[in-house]
This record gives C-alpha cells, sequence and structure tokens, in this order.
C-alpha cells in the first residue's frame, strides 16, 4: 500500500489536517488511518469549547490577551511565539469553521456566543451548548467525506517507520482481518491524540486515548517532549471520572467542600471557581487532605460542583449533557442536588515534540494535536485551547505534509520492521497469560494516581517507579493474548495499547524525577516553588536500544514576555 500523505488519527488534528491538504493539493493521495471509526474519536466528547478572541461577547478582548493568558496559564513553559500565531489564527479557524457549519450556539444578535472560562480574562470560549467537540468533529468528518478525503477506518498503527533521515511508512494491522500491512507514505502525520489512559480508572479520556503514536514515536527514536505535564481536571464525577465540563462553573457553578463553604475563595480570591485547573485541582485535593471533603460507602472522597442555583432552564439549555451524565452515572440531577465531583486525569501537555511547522526531526514526519507538542500549552493548557491547538497546528500539519510529498519520492526500506512486528505478534497470540490484562491496567492506573498524581514528592515516586518497573516486567513475561482469532481481536489490540501505556507511563515518570520544582500541573510538595533559574526548560527524552533515556534540555521561547509569579 502507498499514499502520498498518511494521517493516523480522525479526531480534530487528524480531520483539519486531511481537510487542508487535500484542498491544498487535489492530485495527491491523502488517506486517514484510524483504529476508530473517525466520530469515535476523543475529540467528539469534548464539552465546554473553543477559545477565540471575537470579542461577540467582551469587546475589549483581543488576540493579545488571550497570548498573555495562554502563557501565564501555561506558568511560562509555552513557547511565546507558537502562543502567538494560536492566538492570532484563533478568529480566522472558528470563521472558517463557521463557515463549514460547525452549528454554534449563539447571542441574542446573532454572533457567535462566548462564556467565560478558567484562567481566561475576558468572555472568550465559543461553544456549542456543551457539545462542541462532538459538533466540530462530525462538521470536520462531512467535510473530509465530500472532499474526497480516503479513509482506512479500523486500522491500527503499530510503528513508524524511517530510513534516520526520511519517513518510510508505517506499520498497521487491519482490525477486521488481522493482517499485518506496510504502508509507504511520503509524509506521515501523527494526529493519535493524547495517554491519559496511563490513569486507568482515574481519567476522563475514552478508553482508546493510549498514546499509540507517542509510544510509537519513542520507539522510532523520535524525541518526547515535557511529558512530566499531565493535567488534572477539577471536575470529573465521583465514580466514574467521567468529565464535567468547565462550562458548568463558567455558567456560574460553585464548589463547595463539606462545610457548605466555597472554598475557592482562599486560594483564588479575584477568579474563584475560574483559576486555571491546575489550581482548582490541588485547592479541591488540599480541602480533601484536610478533612473537609466528603467520604461514601466505598470510601472514594469528594467535593460538590453546585449548580442547583443556576436554575432548571439555564441548565437544560446550557449544561444538557452534564445533566444527562450526572444522572446516568451518579443517580443525581443536578437541577435538584450538587454533583459529587474529583479531580480527574484529562489532558497531556506533553507529547511528541515538533516546532512549529509540526516537523519532527525526521523529514517528512509531522505531529498535531494532543499527541503533539509545540509547545503552546507549556505546564498547563487553559480550557478551551486545545480544540484550538488540534484545528490550528492540524491545518499547518495538512499543508506542510503536502508540501513535503510534493518534493519527494517513496523512500525504500521497512521490510525488515514489518517483518520484526508480525513475528511479535505471532509470539503474543501463541502465550499463554499468567495475569489478566484487566487487574493489569487497573494496576497501573492506581499506581499512576497514588504516585504521579495531583501532589507528587520523592519518595513517593521512587516507591512508585519501583511499582511500575515491576508492572512492566510482569506484563512482558506473563502477558499473552486469549482470544486466538484474527477478525476484530480486539484482546490483541487492548494488549497492544496496554503495552504503549507501560511505555508512556515509564517515560511520565522518568521525567517526573528529574523535575524538582513545582510549576502548572506538575507540583511537588518537596519542592513547591517554581525554579526558574535551574528549571525553565523543556525535558526532552529520546530512548536507547538497551530502553534507558536519553534527557536533554530544550530552550523555552520566552521572547515576549518576561516569567512572573501567576497570581489568580
Ligand atoms: C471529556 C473531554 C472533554 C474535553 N473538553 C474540551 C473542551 O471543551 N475544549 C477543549 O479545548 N478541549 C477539550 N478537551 C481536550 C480535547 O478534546 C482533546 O485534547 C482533543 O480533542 C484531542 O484531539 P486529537 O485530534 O489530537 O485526538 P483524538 O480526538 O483523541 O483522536 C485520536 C485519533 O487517533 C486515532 N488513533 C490513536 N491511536 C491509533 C492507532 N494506534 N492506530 C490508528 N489510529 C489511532 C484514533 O482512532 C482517533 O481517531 C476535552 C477532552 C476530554 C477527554
Amino acid at each position: 500500500m502507498k499514499r502520498d500523505v498518511l494521517i493516523v488519527g480522525a479526531g480534530g488534528a487528524g480531520l483539519y489536517a486531511a481537510l487542508s491538504a487535500v484542498k491544498e493539493n487535489k492530485d495527491l493521495d491523502v488517506a486517514v488511518l484510524t483504529k476508530v471509526y473517525p466520530t469515535r474519536s476523543h475529540t467528539g466528547a469534548a464539552q465546554g469549547g473553543i477559545n477565540a478572541a471575537l470579542a461577540n461577547v467582551d469587546p475589549t478582548d483581543n488576540e493579545e490577551l488571550h497570548t498573555f493568558d495562554t502563557i501565564k496559564g501555561s506558568d511560562y513553559l509555552a513557547d511565546q511565539e507558537a502562543v502567538k500565531y494560536m492566538c492570532y489564527e484563533a478568529p480566522k479557524i472558528i470563521r472558517a469553521m463557521e463557515h463549514m457549519g460547525v452549528p454554534f450556539s449563539r447571542l441574542g444578535n446573532g454572533k457567535i456566543a462566548q462564556r467565560p472560562f478558567g484562567g481566561a480574562s475576558k468572555d472568550r470560549t465559543c461553544y456549542s451548548a456543551d457539545k462542541m467537540g462532538h459538533v466540530m468533529l462530525h462538521t470536520l468528518y462531512e467535510q473530509c467525506i465530500k472532499e474526497g478525503v480516503e479513509f482506512l477506518n479500523e486500522w491500527f498503527m503499530l510503528n513508524i517507520v524511517h530510513d534516520g533521515k526520511r519517513a518510510i511508512g508505517v506499520t498497521a494491522i487491519n482490525i477486521a482481518t488481522g493482517e499485518v500491512e506496510l504502508i509507504r507514505a511520503k509524509s506521515i502525520i501523527l494526529a493519535t491524540g493524547g495517554h491519559s489512559r496511563i490513569y486507568w480508572g482515574y481519567t476522563s479520556n475514552a478508553l482508546g486515548c493510549t498514546g499509540d503514536g507517542t509510544a510509537a514515536a519513542l520507539r522510532a527514536g523520535l524525541p518526547l517532549k515535557d511529558m512530566e505535564f499531565l493535567q488534572f481536571h477539577p471536575t470529573g464525577l465521583r465514580k466514574s471520572a467521567i468529565l464535567v465540563s468547565e462550562a458548568a462553573r463558567g455558567e456560574g457553578g460553585h464548589l463547595k467542600n463539606a462545610l457548605g463553604e466555597r472554598f475557592m475563595k482562599k486560594y483564588a480570591p479575584e477568579k474563584m471557581e475560574l483559576g486555571p485547573r491546575d489550581l482548582v485541582s490541588r485547592s479541591i485535593m488540599q480541602e480533601i487532605r484536610e478533612g473537609r471533603g466528603f467520604k461514601d460507602e466505598e470510601g472514594r472522597e469528594y467535593v460538590h460542583l453546585d449548580l442547583t442555583h443556576l436554575g432548571e432552564e439555564k441548565i437544560k439549555e446550557r449544561l444538557p449533557q452534564i445533566r444527562e451524565l450526572a444522572i446516568d452515572f451518579e443517580g443525581i440531577d443536578p437541577i435538584k442536588e450538587p454533583i459529587p465531583i474529583k479531580p480527574t486525569a484529562h489532558y497531556a501537555m506533553g507529547g511528541i515534540h515538533t516546532n512549529v511547522k509540526c516537523e519532527t526531526p525526521i523529514e517528512g514526519i509531522y505531529a498535531a494535536g494532543e499527541a503533539q507538542c509545540v509547545s503552546v500549552h507549556g505546564a498547563n493548557r487553559l480550557g478551551g485551547n486545545s480544540l484550538l491547538d488540534i484545528v490550528v497546528f492540524g491545518n499547518v500539519a495538512g499543508k506542510e505534509a503536502v508540501r513535503y510529498a510534493e518534493g519527494t519520492d517513496f523512500a525504500d526500506g521497512g521490510e525488515e520492521k514489518l517483518k520484526e512486528d508480525i513475528e511479535f505478534i505471532n509470539e503474543l497470540m501463541n502465550k499463554e497469560s499468567k495475569e489478566t490484562l484487566g487487574d493489569m491496567r487497573n494496576e497501573l492506573g492506581e499506581i499512576m494516581f497514588k504516585h504521579f498524581g495531583v501532589f507528587k514528592n520523592e519518595k513517593e515516586m521512587q516507591e512508585g517507579y519501583a511499582k511500575l518497573k515491576d508492572l512492566i516486567e510482569r506484563a512482558h513475561k506473563n502477558l499473552g493474548v486469549e482470544d486466538k482469532s484474527k477478525i476484530f481481536n480486539l484482546d490483541l489490540q487492548s494488549t497492544l495499547e496496554f503495552f504503549n501505556l507501560l511505555e508512556i507511563a515509564d517515560v511520565l515518570a522518568y521525567a517526573s524525577l528529574q523535575r524538582k520544582e513545582s510549576r502548572g500541573s506538575f507540583y511537588r510538595d518537596d519542592y513547591p516553588k517554581r525554579d526558574d533559574e535551574n528549571f525553565l526548560y523543556h525535558s526532552m527524552i529520546t530512548k536507547n536500544p538497551d530502553g534507558s533515556f536519553n534527557y536533554e534540555k530544550g530552550e523555552v521561547d520566552i521572547s515576549l514576555y518576561e516569567p512572573a509569579e501567576r497570581k489568580y
């Protein structure tokens, strides 16, 4: 199989990249390869909205303020020119999507409505009730079909193949048949999404957010950047960790402890519930730690998100999905009762290192979306900035990949890698499992949440890392595939995903131990202060053939705003 431009991933980043690529050059073969049907990508779960300084609600808003808020939110670890590019592109790309047919919610005057969001100084988040990602994903998919993008649905990418200088292609399993193939491509865009499933059982992410592309990049010798930064969203449902969008607080929801206090007044007196996510998550955990949280019969600790004062009409109009989720998964109607919530692992700031053109160090290999780290989110992403990031950089990646494909031919090689992958899968299929995948995944989630959670310290992390190493060793020794069939073998797929999760968890743990400071989402009790003198750098990690890591320090672009203390 051969395609000029092969995009792996059909979330917002992959679909926007595909759309830009076909519009750029109709004569190239552009294909999207995806393990789930495109409209089931995690982008479809995004609720709250997408940021752009349209100034529809507050006429004093502008792109410069958006840039500053994002940099401040990032705790000064974002690359400032890259942030500026994203924020100035935002109004253009929102209008482009509006013209494609994305059904945004409207103000009385017909303009796109905007709501307040965490860490933003103005009402800047464009929305479609609480289903922003869903409507974006469906509209982009329709547009791709209209423009003739080819879809390889339900194909699972295994590895990225290159010759040390440029892209050769990827190896992938056709899930429907179980056949493993080498797909050659002049350019490849990795748009495989995030990896918060390493916190199995404690995450808002879909089952498929297993960092497959990020792990494959690591195996292919590409650098991963800022992997220690993983954001906890303050409001996951108590039992399932399913997300309750920031829109709930944007619309005026209150966080309350067991004493009925709006405790955010202690931690962010000005922004209150709309402080940035890292701060709000820590505040909730602090209340729980100090005994002011609730505890249910099963020992789960939580606080309340109270929407009751918003009234039935507003909840039904602006937050219908949140109401449904609270009823289905907690048995609680937010019109009548507060929602039990706790922080949930939500978003990976770290990922595959690229420059602003979405280029990795290997020619013809690009990354976009949550899998990518430019970095525009630094140590902490603001709500509404990811849906923006994925389309802005999806657009760039699509164009750059076309430009490269136009000037090159298919590279030779890759047969060895294909053979290796087929052998690896045969081995897994023939092995008897001595432990079960389900138990091991839960164990991974427990280790990560307990030892690499909202609060961290050296001792806890070292203990956690030892447990993780043991789990990795056992998984390689004891885990096989129970289901021996070739057709739609989801047991095999889940096992491969689990191996990817383990690789990512390993890097995240390793990177966390190197950073002896607190910054944005990354908080250590033993080093509670930000330390610009020693740690204002991007961590860059590559893997050696023997499995050890190389750790380097990448420069942060602070050319626009001097780092300052964050106050909210
Ligand atoms: C519950 C929730 C709510 C959110 N709400 C918001 C919000 O309101 N605003 C905001 O800005 N951000 C929000 N986010 C974050 C944002 O939605 C995501 O960061 C973003 O959608 C990621 O898009 P993506 O295209 O990079 O990846 P995804 O949408 O996750 O898509 C990944 C794609 O890669 C494919 N893939 C992965 N691995 C493989 C493989 N091995 N082989 C083949 N294909 C593969 C998948 O099939 C999928 O198509 C939310 C996130 C969550 C989880």
